[in-house]
């Protein structure tokens, strides 16, 4: 008797820590968020001082989770011209973090931009929503996966000059340090953290169906309504299939899943501010979408 009282208390604690080990920290979640925003690091501009800071501790988390890495510094470093300002830059800088699969050779890409807009006539652009909430998550879900081994590869890239025409994505991309045909999907997200409807998009299963599944047994039964859509072609601005870094996969052909939410009065505004995001619907949007990969990480095995 007083083994099976034993065995049981066993089973009980083992189901409890497996439960509990798919939360993500959301004290760690919203301090990075804030911190990412934060006037020190005055809108996170490529090469600007806060770009620098906001690179650096990337990579220190990256460091700090012993994350693997192709990269020298975690750092890949590109450079390109800004037509609009007629200047080079360059090393600007993607933070490249990688966990190897324990049960296949392909991967997943997931990505999240961390530069913003800089400072303009003295007025600091913070981008807490747009987009520290994007690569905050992206650390949250690095933590996660330190812990519990997928079964793809994770590639966890923090993409710098998105907001310059996808730089960094089309950088990383072009310059991939494996055979593209290993990459089975990218999952991008840019602006996660608010909306009023409490309604949080993905967009991407229009041109890859065989997401959809996946995605909609994720989404049953949450508070938060994951709403699949934003990716029919011929919608004009309401199309999002190459608003952000996500279509520089897609243009390749690789699979995307974009989460993001409907702009908002703050959008590239001095006022998108950590102040104004809405934690609870951060937190549950960031929960979400682990979920969504820890989800697809199991289904699309079943595809090889
Ligand atoms: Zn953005």
């Amino acid at each position: 008797m007083r083994n099976q009282i034993l065995i049981f208390i066993l089973i009980f604690l083992g189901l409890n820590t497996s439960s509990f080990s798919q939360k993500i920290n959301e004290k760690e979640l919203l301090e990075d968020l804030q911190y990412l925003s934060s006037d020190a690091l005055e809108g996170r501009k490529p090469l600007t001082e806060g770009g620098k800071m906001a690179a650096q501790y990337i990579k220190e988390r990256f460091a700090a989770l012993k994350l693997h890495t192709q990269y020298l510094d975690y750092t890949q470093s590109f450079t390109f011209t800004n037509a609009r300002e007629q200047k080079v830059y360059e090393n600007a800088a993607n933070i490249v973090g990688f966990i190897p699969g324990k049960n296949s050779s392909q991967m997943i890409v997931i990505t999240a931009h961390y530069d913003h807009l800089g400072k303009r006539d003295e007025l600091i652009f913070n981008g807490a929503d747009d987009n520290a909430s994007g690569t905050a998550a992206l650390l949250a879900f690095a933590s996660y996966f330190s812990q519990n081994r997928p079964n793809h590869s994770i590639m966890f890239v923090a993409l710098d000059a998105e907001e310059m025409g996808h730089q960094g994505a089309k950088a990383l991309v072009k310059d991939f340090p494996f055979p593209l045909e290993q990459v089975k999907l990218n999952i991008n997200m840019d602006m996660i953290s608010r909306n009023e409807n409490n309604e949080l998009y993905a967009a991407g299963t229009y041109h890859y169906p065989f997401l959809k599944p996946s995605l909609e047994s994720v989404a049953k039964g949450k508070k938060m309504n994951l709403l699949l859509g934003h990716d029919i072609p011929g919608t004009g601005n309401d199309d999002w299939s190459l608003a952000s870094d996500h279509a520089q996969f897609h243009l390749k052909k690789i699979p995307f899943i974009y989460f993001g939410v409907e702009d908002h009065e703050d959008y590239h505004r001095p006022t998108d501010t950590f102040e104004n995001i809405d934690p609870d619907f951060y937190v549950a949007a960031t929960q979400l979408i682990l979920n969504a990969i820890i989800k697809l990480d199991k289904d699309l095995l079943v595809r090889e």
